[in-house]
């Protein structure tokens, strides 16, 4: 027997039409290649993304077609969200910094109609041109005194584009499970595989999002958003905060710019922001070096890579800001866990406080997890096992992009293998100590280079820091620490590994260190383990003989 309930489809212009309504003057700012400060309000935004829906209608693009997006956070990209999934089609964000031919490959594979590109990412579109098969025109993201020079041929300008159209616009019905947008995963080896959601697990996303002991938004709340909406949807938030109207905003090309970050929190009185770790280890060394303070912050909420402690430490003594660390991927729209203090933890001191927001939190209801055995035997909540984190869920992926059935990442019994290697503790939180593939295995037993990189990048002295896996005859595998130093800063070696004393067990210890100018990293910002390892590849330990 079914309930006697409504059958109302969750569809992302349902957020469109609640926002306008019910919050019509709460504002989005956002810096733009073309403009410092825009600022506008929400009533504004979902006005504009009528007139673009009707624009994309008019270029003939059909529903479940693909329209590509290469931009920076901003208004236009918040209307690009709307317009394009709101009116059934799918939006596809690229990264602009994915090597030049994933660009290439990803935006044929996906079969973009059109492509809206930033100003800033034009060169890019500009060489990459020829080898697109099937787009169809480039729109810019920016008026017309602003347009640039370009051999594209069907080169059109944004705000030319949605100008003269009418603002009225009936957003379509359709059956929630329809793809809303797409995101390919960066792929450090192989092709980057279609990550393709829908506007039902987008909505689920968004109210799981903006529940208090997740990303916790309310209507009083100023989001600055940092993640990117160019790789899995900014983590929701652009949803989340249109169903409770909290003011948005969006840095635009200046992500990783700690002066500009510091600006835009203290003139907008933004409360909480998002971001992966490097963009808060360049504002808290702008803050340090000015001496500036940002007293609106409550939260900040950090993923995408572990966050040291360090982070998290300088957040709270010196700003009195709680950092919430969270776990995902593109596999899962991205939210999967986020640490919350939980009220049967008791009292905990500063110390393990700090030690349990340095792991990656607790499972976000939706989403189920558990940690196996080779044997796919599922492993103990006890803090000391390790397995393989899998989970499921109404926004975990079932299949890839046009690789369904060739590529399956269920296991038999349905639960999506994250290739992450983890450990719960009775408390349900969830620690990642590595990929699958940069798991350490000395002399039988694995080390975690994450725990060690967060206890090398709490070195004053250290800005970066990496630890691969190299041959060792003894003990088949062990530990290199790789490291940047911060600029001028000498660190003898035996000062680094002893830094390592009493804060890991004494067989976690790397064997070497070795400086390094820079640390090759992946287009989401991450260390690039493999690239590391290549680097590496002849490199033999001291003690090796
Ligand atoms: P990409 O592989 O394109 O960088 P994702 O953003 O999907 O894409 O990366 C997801 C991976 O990032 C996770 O599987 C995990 O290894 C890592 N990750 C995400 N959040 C954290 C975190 N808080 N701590 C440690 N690792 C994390």
């Amino acid at each position: 027997m079914h309930g006697l309930m409504m059958d109302t489809p969750l569809l992302i212009s349902s957020l469109i039409r609640f926002a306008d309504l019910n919050y019509p003057d709460r504002e989005i700012v956002s810096v733009t290649a073309d403009n410092p400060l825009h600022r506008y309000t929400y009533r504004e935004a979902f006005a504009r993304s009528r007139k673009l829906a009707n624009a994309l209608r008019k270029l003939g693009v059909e529903p479940g077609e693909r329209v590509g997006t290469l931009a920076w956070n901003d208004y236009r990209h918040f209307e690009l969200y709307y317009a394009i999934s709101g009116s059934g089609m799918v939006c596809h964000t690229i990264n602009p910094r994915l090597y030049p031919e994933q660009v290439s490959y990803i935006v044929n594979h996906a079969e973009d109609q059109y492509l809206f590109v930033d100003l800033l990412v034009m060169p890019l579109v500009e060489a990459l041109w020829p080898t697109f098969k099937g787009v169809k025109g480039v729109v810019v993201l920016t008026n017309e005194a602003s347009m640039p020079d370009s051999q594209i041929p069907n080169l059109m300008c944004y705000e030319t584009l949605i100008a003269d159209e009418s603002d009225e616009f009936d957003w379509p019905e359709f059956d929630e499970n329809t793809a809303s947008a797409l995101c390919y995963t960066s792929g450090t080896t192989g092709n980057p595989k279609g990550v393709l959601y829908s506007h039902r697990s987008t909505l689920l996303h968004a109210f799981a999002g903006g529940l208090p002991d997740v990303l916790g938004f309310s209507g009083h709340d100023t989001a600055l958003m940092i993640v990117p909406m160019f790789h899995v949807n900014g983590w929701g938030i652009p949803f989340s905060s249109a169903i409770v109207g909290a003011k948005v905003v969006m840095p635009g090309p200046k992500m990783a710019d700690g002066e500009v970050l510091a600006a835009l929190m203290n003139t907008e009185q933004v409360t909480v922001a998002s971001g992966v770790p490097t963009i808060w280890l360049a504002l808290l060394a702008y803050l340090e070096a000015s001496g500036e303070k940002i007293p609106s912050v409550q939260r900040v909420s950090v993923g995408g890579a572990a966050c040291p402690r360090s982070i998290i430490e300088a957040f709270d003594q010196k700003h009195g800001i709680t950092v919430h660390q969270g776990w995902g991927m593109t596999e899962t729209s991205p939210l999967g866990t986020i640490f919350k203090v939980k009220p049967t933890m008791g009292e905990l001191t500063k110390d393990e406080l700090y030690d349990l927001q340095a792991k990656q939190g607790c499972g976000v209801f939706g989403i189920e997890m558990r940690i196996t055995d080779e044997n796919n035997e599922p492993l103990p909540w006890d803090g000391e096992a390790f397995g393989t984190l899998k989970v499921r869920g109404p926004w975990v992926i079932k299949d890839y992009f046009k690789l369904e059935s060739v590529d399956n990442p269920l296991d038999e019994e349905g639960w999506f293998d994250t290739g992450d290697v983890a450990t719960i503790d009775p408390h349900g939180v969830m620690q990642i100590t590595d990929r699958t593939k940069d798991v350490i295995k000395s002399g039988g037993e694995w080390i975690s280079s994450i725990d060690l990189e967060n206890v090398a990048v709490g070195h004053p002295k250290v800005a970066e820091a990496a630890v691969i896996g190299r041959y060792h005859p003894k003990w088949t595998e062990r530990p290199l620490l790789v490291v940047v130093l911060h600029e001028n800063a000498e660190l003898p070696k035996a000062d680094m590994l002893a830094w390592f004393d009493g804060k890991v067990a004494t067989w976690w210890k790397p064997n070497d260190v070795v400086v390094v100018d820079e640390l090759p990293h992946t287009a989401t910002g991450k260390v690039n383990k493999l690239g590391l390892r290549e680097q590496f590849a002849d490199y033999a330990f001291p003690d090796a003989d």
